[in-house]
């Protein structure tokens, strides 16, 4: 399973699919990517990365923005509607997420309750309304949205969100699951290791657990879950391609 996600000057889907190629020997039933180009749109399919990129031939993928995900299925079975990304009630927020929520039927329930509304089986999807309810309920910016949400959420994640209200921005966080980001010219990149980043930087930050990561206006900006300031610490990786 891994997470890439590109913000930059770049057509991203090319990048992403490749770096997901890259990430191809952690293991993984599904793939998909969630693209922002003024629109959110996400496009899954269960097997390989190259019936992703079958399946993307005639689509429009141009966008500067956007992240995919190679799914290893814990919560439902290997489908496309179970693949990632998914999509928030409203289909404004997009999140693509590695590891497991052990307390999703418990939120899920409650988020039902609140009119949310579920099409897979996933616990993923339960993360990405969790985040939707919280920025409604408190009015709040997305990134302080995911900041509470990692505060309700049990277990283990790497997850990137997109939405449609904020088409220049990237949030990711993590706890257990491993999460890297590459700083080019201008541009960002967000892998699950260094291998989908290497080609284009050397200049890499390891997310720490609990730590929340916003990429926007050309700056990475990074949080602990107590929203308070983190120095990154830059590294420069001496990897061979
Ligand atoms: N628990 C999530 C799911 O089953 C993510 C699995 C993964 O790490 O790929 O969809």
């Amino acid at each position: 399973c891994g997470i890439v996600a590109y913000l930059g000057h770049r057509e991203a889907c090319p990048i992403i699919l490749k770096g997901l190629h890259r990430l191809e020997y952690r293991g993984y039933d599904s793939a998909g990517v969630a693209l922002l180009n003024g629109e959110l749109n996400v496009f899954k399919k269960k097997g390989k990365v190259s019936d992703l990129e079958a399946y993307l031939k005639d689509k429009n993928v141009h966008a500067n923005v956007g992240m995919g995900h190679t799914r290893w299925a814990t919560h439902g079975e290997p489908n496309d509607v179970n693949a990632h990304p998914h999509y928030s009630t409203s289909e404004r927020i997009a999140i693509i997420h590695n590891g497991i929520i052990e307390n999703y039927a418990a939120l899920k329930k409650h988020l039902e309750h609140q009119g949310h509304v579920f099409h897979s089986d996933t616990d993923t999807e339960v993360f990405v309304n969790l985040i939707e309810e919280i920025q409604k309920q408190n009015s709040c910016s997305l990134e302080e949205a995911v900041r509470l949400a990692l505060h309700e959420v049990i277990g283990a994640y790497a997850i990137v969100v997109l939405s449609k209200d904020a088409p220049n921005q990237l949030i990711a966080a993590r706890k257990g699951s491993p999460m890297v980001i590459g700083i080019g010219e201008g541009e960002f990149f967000v892998a699950s290791d260094a291998t989908p980043i290497i080609e284009y930087t050397n200049e890499v930050v390891y997310v720490n657990d609990y730590e929340i990561a916003v990429i926007r206006d050309g700056k990475l900006d990074i949080r602990s879950k107590e929203d308070v300031v983190q120095t990154p610490y830059i590294q420069k990786l001496e990897l061979e391609l």
